[in-house]
Order: C-alpha cells, then structure tokens, then sequence
C-alpha cells in the first residue's frame, strides 16, 4: 500500500505505533502513505479470528492509521496487538464525503473515526463530538484549537445531552452560517440528525457502518435497500439517504437476515 491505488489482495503490515485514544479505543499507525479520500475504509484481516472495515482515521506523509473500539471478538483481538505486530490489510474501499464550506462535523462515539481525515480537510468547520462518558469521547487533544462542541449522555464533560440536541441548537441560531452537515455514529443517531437537517434545509452526508462481511459487493450482508454500502457507500447524501427507507429502521444480522433496528441492538446489547 505504498501511496498507490487501492489493493484487493491483503498485504501485510506492521503496527509502527499504537496510540491510546479512550477507554478501549487506540489508534494503529502503520508507515506507509496511502491514496485515501476522506470517510474511506480498509479491510483488515486477523487470520483465524475474522475481517473487519475499518475506517481510516489519520492520512499523515507516510503514515495512516484506523481507530478501533472494543466492542466483539474481532476488536477485542486487535486491542491486544503491540507495535511491531502484524495484520493483513486491503483498501481502501468505498466512497468519500464531498469537501463544502460551512460545514458541520457531528460524529458520536467511535464514529469520529469516519469523519476525523474530512474534518482534518475542512476549512473551520463546527464539531460536535458526543460519547457516553468522558472516558469514552476521543481525539479531544487532536482538535483542541478547532470549534468543537463536546457532549456526553451523563455530562462528565462538556455539554450534558446528546449531539442532536447541540446540532438543533447550532441550526436554531439565526447567526449560524451552517449549509452541511457531515456525521457518522450510531445509525439511530445518524437518523435523527438527517430528520434536523431536512427540517433545517441543510445537506446531510452520512457514513453508515453496517455490518460488513466481503468489502467487494458480494455476499450482501450491508445492503440498506438497494445500495450495497461496502461498494455505493459507506458515505450518502441527502438525496441518496432520502431514498433509503431501511436507514435508520432495518438492519441486518451476520446471518444476513434483516432485522428492525431495535432487534437489532437488543441482539447485540
Ligand atoms: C465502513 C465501516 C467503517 C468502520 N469503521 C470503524 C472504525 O473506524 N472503528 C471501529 O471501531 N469500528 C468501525 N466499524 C465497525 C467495526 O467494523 C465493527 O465494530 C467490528 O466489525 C466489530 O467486530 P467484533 O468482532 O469486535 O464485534 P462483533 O462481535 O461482530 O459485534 C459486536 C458489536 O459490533 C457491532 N458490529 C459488528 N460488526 C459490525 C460492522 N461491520 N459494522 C458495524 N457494527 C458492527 C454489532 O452490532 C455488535 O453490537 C466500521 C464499520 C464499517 C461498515
């Protein structure tokens, strides 16, 4: 993955550092430039355990890195790998968010992720990262001289809410100047600030992150009506988003079989 295109078949690479952003996420950086628009993803293989997208987090001169959360089997794994250590990586894969001026980045949890190389593109634009406790909201040192608005559900840090009532807020303010919003996070999240944004008039571009097996389009695990997310997506526009009546109600199991959303996260809870 020299600063070239994308690859399809897993190349090795080294952890050259590990970085601890929050309570059970780290960034892994690897030395090598990578050809990568903001919001794309890799796919990073763990031989004997399984492969899983990651989105690239950092696009530094020949550096990059993804930024994980143990949640599962799969993470759980990757959090126990030191510097030095190895996986198999392919990517980058999927489509990117478009670059606009006054702009609004709302990312929650570890979906900041997704949208941390666009905010690194963006001229001054307003963040609103939210998380469930203070332990858990990341890159506060990275974006410490942006307009950034932290929020946690307990308010440990930052505003006490959630990042669609910072959103509402910001919108509601007639001296605002915000004509996009770009976010990714829980896709219930992702909804609600797609309903602001249409209620508002305001361009919404979202990176939802299904559950992905293949990265290729073909076994159609992640597919949201008819878009296969790993090929069309990860990231939509308000027109596409509009479009998808899935988002935001229907998700899919590993088994493929869909699932309201609720379902979905009593399964996985
Ligand atoms: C395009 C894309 C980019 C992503 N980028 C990041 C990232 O930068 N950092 C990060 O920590 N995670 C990211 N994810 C989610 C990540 O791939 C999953 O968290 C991971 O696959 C979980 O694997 P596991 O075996 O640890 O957990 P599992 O045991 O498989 O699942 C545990 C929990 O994670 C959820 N989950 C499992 N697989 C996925 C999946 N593919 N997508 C979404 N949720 C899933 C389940 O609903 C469940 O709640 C991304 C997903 C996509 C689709």
């Amino acid at each position: 993955m020299e600063c070239q295109e994308r690859t399809e078949i897993p190349k090795l690479m080294e952890i050259s550092e590990v970085v601890y952003e929050g309570k059970g996420q780290k960034s892994f950086f690897f030395r090598h430039s990578l050809n990568c628009r903001p919001g794309q993803f890799v796919m990073v293989w763990l031989p004997d355990v399984d492969e899983k997208p990651m989105a690239v987090s950092y696009i530094n001169k020949n550096e990059f890195a993804f930024t994980s959360q143990v949640v599962g089997k799969w993470t759980s794994a990757l959090d126990k790998l030191k510097k030095h250590d190895k996986v198999w990586m392919r990517g980058p894969y999927g489509s990117s968010f478009s670059i606009k001026k006054n702009a609004c980045v709302v990312g929650g949890g570890v979906g900041m992720a997704s949208v941390s190389t666009l905010i690194d593109k963006l001229k001054d634009p307003t963040i609103i990262n939210g998380a469930r406790s203070k332990e858990h909201l990341i890159y506060l040192k990275r974006y410490k001289n942006k307009n950034l608005i932290a929020v946690t559900d307990d308010g440990s840090y930052g505003k006490k809410g959630f990042t669609t009532d910072s959103l509402k807020e910001l919108l509601n303010d007639n001296n605002n100047k915000i004509k996009i919003v770009y976010t990714c996070g829980p896709e219930i999240m992702m909804k609600k600030v797609f309903d602001i944004c249409n209620k508002y008039k305001v361009e919404c571009e979202a990176s939802l992150e299904r559950m992905m097996k293949c990265g290729f389009g073909v076994c159609g695990v992640c597919m949201v009506n008819d878009q296969i997310v790993c090929m069309d997506g990860p990231v939509f526009n308000s027109k596409q988003l509009s479009k998808m009546s899935e988002f935001g109600s229907f998700a899919r199991l590993k088994t493929g079989r869909k699932v309201t959303i609720n379902e979905y996260h009593s399964i996985h809870a």
